[in-house]
């Protein structure tokens, strides 16, 4: 019951979320080198992104509470420790994103870092309410050691630089993350795109909300300019992640910015209809 109720509160998904449906996120899947030293360390539908480097690593989300031993294990399969990972970066402060963060902080030691609003929801261990999924207090273990970033900043690590990129609106602090990765000389733009799905509890009104509108436009501007070669979003299927890895080429993953385009025009073309039907139209 717990677990039905959080989905219909937490789930990035416009269809009806269930318990069954937080098994299938955060079915184990093997770890992939998504290219260089990117790798998908995440579940079935929850992504998280490992980016290593002799100084040290930067991961990316934690999942669900749930996730964090999957995730530590796929790090550890991958030959790499979990003492290398020196940052965790937050995408949005949901509990299907940051609920294991606390476990991967604690095994790692990683400070984590994450926008002002997020890095606000983490160490309270709960959303926001004024997000538009709000439905009541919806814990998750707090995360302390949380750094805060500029949109636009970027985060070193050695030779490591991640750009914070704030794509609002699924929640107020949403983040994306870009960086780049290289392998026999050729370089790729990957970003890390954070939730924009626009879902809401019930009763809540994108048309009562301009401010939210506005940064859904912020975020939809931002992720239709970034360089993208590669694009893996919060929830993997969003972006056709496993569809890609079937086509057997040597770079499944490499879509020359099309990934990132079709993200946005999917949100975009949900807010429009949820407008219109909030209109009665
Ligand atoms: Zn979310």
């Amino acid at each position: 019951m717990i677990k039905t109720c959080l989905a219909s509160a937490l789930c990035c998904l416009a269809a009806v979320a269930n318990a069954h449906t937080f098994d299938d996120w955060n079915k184990p899947v093997d770890p992939f080198q998504i290219y260089g030293n990117s790798y998908y360390v995440g579940m079935a539908g929850l992504s998280s992104v490992l980016v290593t480097s002799p100084q040290g690593h930067i991961l990316i989300d934690g999942g669900l509470p749930d996730s964090a031993p999957l995730i530590a294990a796929g790090i550890r399969k991958l030959g790499f420790r979990l003492r290398d990972v020196k940052l965790i970066l937050s995408s949005h402060d949901h509990w299907d994103h940051a609920g294991g963060i606390a476990e991967l902080q604690r095994l790692t030691g990683a400070a984590v870092v994450a926008s002002p609003s997020t890095a606000a929801a983490l160490k309270r261990g709960s959303m926001d309410e004024d997000d538009p999924q709000f439905e009541g207090n919806t814990p998750y273990p707090k995360v302390s050691k949380v750094r805060t970033v500029r949109d636009g900043e970027v985060v070193r690590l050695g030779p490591l630089a991640m750009t914070a990129l704030y794509t609002p609106g699924h929640t107020a602090g949403g983040t994306s993350w870009t960086w780049r990765s290289c392998e026999r000389g050729s370089c790729a733009s990957i970003v890390f795109a954070d939730s924009i799905n626009p879902v809401a509890s019930d009763g809540y009104k994108f048309n009562g909300h301009p401010l939210v509108q506005k940064q859904y436009e912020q975020s939809y501007a931002a992720l239709e300019q970034v360089s993208c070669d590669i694009v893996v979003s919060g929830h993997p299927d969003f972006t056709g992640m496993w569809d890609k890895l079937k086509s057997g080429k040597p770079h499944p993953l490499l879509d020359g910015g099309e990934g990132c385009k079709a993200y946005v025009k999917q949100s975009r073309d949900k807010l429009n209809l949820r407008l219109a039907e909030e209109a009665g139209k």
